[in-house]
């Protein structure tokens, strides 16, 4: 279970919780009504007669009668104040696991639901709710460059499916501006997301905010800001290299952010080549970010951006 998941299971035993505690209060307050309490206590009387009968295989004689007479009183005492007898019990959510976020020992798909959903909702930058690559929609794509553009989504997907055994650790989306590059690693961060990977996408001017921010910040207050950024299973860096670069920060930091992420994935868009990367950033980034060991760099335009000799 990772991190997501965890959150997410403790919600839902909270929400367990609560309908426990609905249910109760509900019964209490029931009880509260001399009426209620008596009909109720010679309900259950009489089924605790039956079932002290059944067990030692006596004929319950006139008793059954009874006690569907008294069932019948109480289902009326309930239908008098606009209660269904399920109501009673307590409303899980989760009609699966009642709550438990457990099915026979497994993991209740609710827990992942829940955990997806917070994902997506802490990371709003998406600009695509498509979680499949499947259900890309292609005919939106001109069509001289939509061979190119389902090669690449495909490339995506099937790297996907690679479960995290593969030693990528770095996937790049490079192309003119208006090439799709940020809908494609939009898709791939829902469909991590899917199976609870946490998300991180950032455009390149916000993350260098952030890392703004990290400089100047009370060494105590440091982590906190810089943490995120290196715990997320996948991090997108969006527009690679519309940052205006701030001396000391933005290529100390992104080089730091690399190092750190070297065993987590990272992905980003730019409409610079390698050649204009290197030259931005210098070597020790661009050897990071187009590696030929780690890197996957899909050019929208069918180049290949790796460097050769590393
Ligand atoms: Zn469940």
């Amino acid at each position: 279970m990772n991190k997501a998941e965890a959150a997410a299971l403790s919600i839902i035993k909270s929400r367990k919780t609560d309908a426990e505690l609905r249910a109760a209060e509900l019964l209490d307050a029931l009880r509260e009504d001399p009426v209620f309490s008596q009909i109720e206590a010679e309900r259950d009387i009489l089924r605790f007669g039956i079932a002290k009968l059944k067990s030692k295989n006596t004929d319950f004689g006139h008793l059954k009668e009874k006690y569907e007479e008294a069932e019948k009183n109480f289902l009326s005492y309930l239908s008098s104040k606009n209660l269904k007898p399920e109501e009673l019990l307590p409303q899980y959510a989760c009609k699966k696991c009642g709550d438990t976020g457990f099915v026979r020992g497994r993991l209740c798909e609710c827990v992942r639901q829940l955990a997806y959903k917070t994902l997506k909702n802490n990371c709003r930058a998406l600009i695509t709710s498509i979680d499949d690559f499947t259900k890309i929609d292609y005919t939106f794509v001109p069509e001289a460059s939509r061979a190119a553009y389902k090669g690449a989504a495909d490339i995506l997907d099937r790297f996907l499916h690679r479960n995290g055994q593969s030693r990528i650790s770095v996937i790049g989306l490079s192309g003119k501006q208006g090439t799709g590059k940020t809908f494609l690693l939009s898709v791939l961060a829902n469909a991590m997301m899917k199976s609870c990977a946490t998300v991180l996408f950032y455009n390149s001017v916000q993350l260098n905010e952030i890392f703004l921010r990290y400089h100047l910040a009370p060494v105590e207050e440091k982590e906190d800001i810089f943490e995120p950024l290196t715990e997320a299973d996948f991090l997108v860096i969006d527009d690679l290299g519309a940052e205006n670069l701030i001396k000391n920060v933005t290529e100390t930091y992104l080089y730091e952010l690399l190092v750190f992420r070297a065993d987590k994935l990272t992905g980003f868009t730019s409409n610079m080549n390698a050649i204009q990367l290197l030259e931005r950033y210098g070597h020790r980034i661009a050897s990071r970010l187009c590696s030929k060991e780690n890197s996957f760099i899909i050019h929208l335009d069918g180049k290949d951006l790796r460097f050769k000799n590393e």
